[in-house]
């Protein structure tokens, strides 16, 4: 309560904007995950590991928006590109060179990719895939993970009629589920928005195996796990996807999404193929995405991945100590540079688990304790890295979960 009084005391221009907002757009927002009550912090600018609100306030970025922005806010790189190709028409009625330059670059990457087809998000990317494992293989079904997430459309969401459901990281269930009516496995290397939650490698490689088996499709959703390897968690993990769904960083901040594979899988996307999917959209590998995007990837080399791996699991280490210094039963879980606080003392390996140690006001209280510290987290308790942050940044971030942790164990 008292962290809500101040919250309020602190964002009158948020408060009005967002009553301002709430009159045209329903709840006020346009992604369910960016509300929390009771309104969110309306931001105006941001500019490398740093945002700004409407009343002028300046945050600390642990949220990259949802993991997109791996080198931080307007990256001076990304936004030059896709300033330069606004200036010259930055989508025309037929394929272009940054397309080609943006998918040869990903195909260079990942090694279970030959064609690119691209989408402009990451959820139809999901759909597009859905779609080419069904004609694939003339079945219906699509195996998911609980927890999973692929985006906000049918067919992958988890009440669909099409959808069987398992618990990650629990391959007898997942065998047991791989009918003969399976046309895919749809699988995150780490469950996402369901609490980063990294999946057991064997896991992973039993599922891929066990598809392969049945006749389905093993399809690998790296859309926000690329930031965490050059050639995404795949390569880490030894995994060779008969399907890759793609988005976020590959678009340098830019809306984008793909899906990857062999030639002749993609092949069914194509326009020159007969029976094919007539996969189209107006927008489809917007150049602005496409320049954005393969400056972004340029700079994300294996370097840079192992500095913001270090750094990662420095500041999860650290956010662990701090819980336990006030007393307060929590741990943090992490894949690359992305964590995830959780108020239970032993790590949540599945979905369940999580939504367990997530049902607590303590979660709620943490990101308002971070925000009024200038610390911009997101409220499900998820954090992520960019290159913009510094070593200063990071102890930043470090002394504001502790005294943010402080602040819970006092209230308590
Ligand atoms: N797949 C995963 C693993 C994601 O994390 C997301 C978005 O958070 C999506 C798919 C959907 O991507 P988009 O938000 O670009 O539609």
């Amino acid at each position: 309560r008292p962290l809500l009084a101040e919250y309020r005391a602190r964002t009158p221009g948020s408060a009005s904007a967002f009553r301002r907002a709430a009159a045209v757009l329903p709840g006020g927002e346009t992604r369910f995950v960016t509300y929390y009550p009771p309104y969110p912090v309306i931001l105006a600018e941001g500019h490398g590991s740093r945002l700004t609100d409407v009343d002028g306030t300046e945050y600390l970025d642990l949220v990259n928006n949802y993991t997109s922005l791996i080198h931080g806010n307007a990256y001076p790189p990304a936004t030059a590109a896709a300033a330069a190709v606004l200036a010259s028409g930055a989508v025309f009625p037929s394929p272009h060179e940054l397309q080609v330059e943006l998918a040869e670059l990903l195909a260079a990457r990942l090694p279970s990719v030959q064609r690119v087809r691209f989408t402009n998000s990451g959820t139809e990317a999901s759909v597009l895939a859905a779609r080419l494992a069904q004609r694939a293989t003339g079945r219906g079904r699509l195996l998911l993970f609980d927890g999973a997430y692929h985006g906000s459309a049918p067919p992958l969401l988890p009440d669909g009629p099409e959808v069987v459901t398992v618990p990650y990281n629990d391959v007898d269930a997942a065998r047991e589920a791989l009918t003969e009516d399976v046309a895919a496995v749809f699988a995150e290397p780490f469950l996402g928005a369901g609490g980063v939650i990294p999946g057991r490698p064997d896991f992973l490689r039993s599922v891929a195996d066990l598809a392969r088996a049945r006749g389905a499709l093993f399809v690998l959703d790296e859309v926000q796990s690329l930031r965490n390897a050059v050639g995404g968690e795949q390569t880490r993990l030894g995994l060779r996807p008969d399907l890759t769904v793609m988005g976020k960083v590959i678009g340098g901040g830019m809306p984008i999404g793909a899906i990857g594979g062999s030639e002749e899988l993609l092949r069914l996307t194509a326009a020159s193929t007969d029976r094919g999917l007539a996969h189209s959209g107006t927008f489809n590998g917007h150049l602005t995405a496409a320049a954005a995007g393969a400056v972004t990837l340029r700079h994300l080399d294996a370097p840079a991945i192992g500095r913001l791996d270090r750094a990662a699991r420095r500041l999860a280490d650290t956010i662990t100590t701090a819980a336990a210094g006030a007393g307060i039963p929590a741990t943090v879980t992490r894949a690359g540079s992305i964590l995830n606080v959780h108020f239970t003392p032993t790590a949540p390996v599945d979905a369940e688990q999580a939504r367990r140690a997530a049902a607590t006001p303590l979660l709620s209280a943490l990101h308002l304790a971070l925000l009024l510290d200038g610390v911009y987290t997101t409220p499900r308790g998820m954090i992520n890295l960019s290159t913009a942050l510094d070593t200063n940044d990071l102890d930043r971030a470090a002394l504001a979960y502790a005294h943010a942790f402080q602040r819970l164990a006092e209230a308590e």
